[in-house]
């Protein structure tokens, strides 16, 4: 059985101790990682702080770091097909949604290339006895969380920009599926980057993961995660005032319009919510219909549902199993409570008898006030209720605290527009879900977080802005 290690300082270090990873699909202990301690992580943010004052990374010239990125992300394509086969075993999904983490990344490295050399500052005129500019500088330590539902990608959507603006990083992978992310990292190692710039720790989130967002050589934090542990490092980060990037969860709604494109809209909730079954921040996990369509949509969403071939990522099975044990019990366990709360199992709903840890692809009717209909479930669960005005499909799709994304199915171009104007999230997917890309800004409001990822606007997430105003003679 493979045994994989912590990346610190250029190094691959063994620890005394370490953490098991289960395959999802068949339950059984398929590697074992080194569990990174406290010393691990101070050693780590030594040498991370070490690369950033060197100035290796940060002193030179961006096109240099543009060069390096390139090379990563012809490295990162070479290994996609080794990496995918692991990410795929520790983590459940498809090996072509895992084979597809690894291209995405090699994505992110390029788009972010093209952008180290032009972090270009402004000039303000102040009259003829200054002279005055702007410039954007690195933060310097940039500690990076990463959940497991996506890890190689959501490593490499925060390391490119890190690494380009001129950070050195130390990620803190999940426990649960850190081996993809080895994978990346190893793919790294020979592109150029200085010793120090690229740190890897896998270890539990409560003890590494504290340490690190409170650590004194931290000037920024990257969270990607849920509500609870994103308010925690807020809280636990206040004391230094450190700049942080919050992406946490969201509890996302589909409005269809009375005359959305049926076969669209089935298509779009297939993948929108059983898509690496459902564990995805930007699931649809609402669906809301207007009346004069709802029976329509709903049976053809059902139909839909009930014809998914269940099974291992390795079969590309439509549905793969949710990540864990405790993942199975959380869905079930809010399935459950949706049932006391009235709310009416349509289809799922129940375990499929198989090993490993899945859930039958469930849609449930609810109310806009219930559990099920408010809080996130990351998992293959759809909510589907009727709406008669847009007044009321807005006011039920804003209606939580979340505001990651949302989106408008439907073929007049004023109404689609405008209905999709007055919803509350940072991206509004028109007639696909999923719409975009790397390219365009990724983020959310409320309890779905702050700061930006993804796209031009990202790379500012990564700088500190400087004004430097001289007073001639
Ligand atoms: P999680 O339990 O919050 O864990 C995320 C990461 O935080 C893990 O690496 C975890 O380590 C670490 N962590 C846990 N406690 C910590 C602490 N006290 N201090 C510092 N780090 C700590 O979330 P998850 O279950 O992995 O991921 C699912 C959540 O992520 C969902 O809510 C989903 O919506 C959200 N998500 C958001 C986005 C986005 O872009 N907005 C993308 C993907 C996922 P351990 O693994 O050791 O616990």
């Amino acid at each position: 059985m493979a045994h994989y290690l912590n990346y610190i300082g250029g190094q691959w270090l063994n620890a005394d101790t370490h953490i098991d990873v289960i395959n999802p699909a068949s339950g059984q202990l398929y590697a074992t990682i080194a569990s990174a301690t406290i010393n691990d992580a101070d050693k780590a943010m030594a040498a991370a702080r070490q690369c950033v004052n060197s100035g290796e990374l940060n002193d030179i010239r961006p096109a240099m770091r543009a060069h390096w990125m390139l090379n990563a992300a012809q490295a990162i394509r070479d290994i996609a097909d080794e990496g995918a086969l692991e990410l795929c075993r520790e983590n459940g999904k498809s090996l072509q949604d895992a084979k597809d983490e690894f291209l995405e990344s090699a994505r992110y490295f390029e788009y972010y290339a093209g952008m180290a050399d032009k972090l270009e500052g402004t000039s303000i005129p102040l009259g003829k006895d200054y002279i005055d500019f702007t410039q954007y500088v690195p933060m310097g330590v940039s500690v990076q969380i990463v959940p497991w539902n996506f890890p190689v990608s959501i490593c490499a959507r925060s390391l490119a920009p890190a690494l380009a603006a001129g950070n050195a990083v130390v990620i803190k992978s999940p426990e649960i599926s850190p081996v993809g992310m080895v994978y990346l990292i190893r793919a790294l190692e020979n592109c150029g980057f200085p010793k120090g710039s690229i740190n890897l720790l896998c270890g539990k989130g409560s003890v590494i993961g504290n340490h690190l967002v409170e650590h004194a050589e931290v000037n920024q934090i990257v969270f990607t995660g849920s509500v609870p542990t994103g308010q925690h490092i807020l809280k636990a980060s206040a004391a230094r005032a450190t700049p942080s990037v919050m992406e946490l969860g969201g509890k996302s709604a589909a409005i269809v319009l009375h005359d959305a494109d049926l076969q669209n809209v089935v298509c779009s909730v297939r993948s929108g919510i059983f898509f690496n079954a459902g564990q995805v921040c930007s699931a649809m996990s609402r669906l809301l219909v207007h009346k004069s369509r709802y029976t329509e949509v709903k049976d053809a969403v059902v139909k839909m549902a009930e014809s998914l071939l269940i099974g291992s990522g390795e079969e590309q099975a439509d549905l793969t199993p949710v990540v864990s044990k405790a993942q199975q019990i959380s869905v079930m366990a809010m399935i459950e409570q949706a049932k006391k709360e009235g709310a009416k199992i349509i289809t799922g709903g129940y375990i499929p008898d198989m090993p490993g840890y899945f859930v039958a692809p469930t849609i449930i009717e609810a109310t806009p006030e219930m559990t099920i209909a408010q809080e996130e479930v990351f998992g293959p669960v759809l909510v589907v209720m009727p709406f008669d005005t847009d007044t009321e499909a807005v006011a039920i799709a804003n209606g939580t605290d979340f505001g990651l994304v949302a989106g408008v199915f439907g073929e007049g171009l004023n109404h689609v527009f405008n209905v999709a104007q007055q919803l509350r999230g940072g991206q509004v997917f028109v007639n696909e879900w999923f719409a975009g890309g790397i390219e365009t800004p990724f983020g959310g409001v409320g309890l779905s977080g702050f700061g930006r990822e993804k796209g031009q606007e990202a790379i500012y997430s990564y700088v500190q802005t400087r004004n430097i105003a001289i007073r001639l003679h």
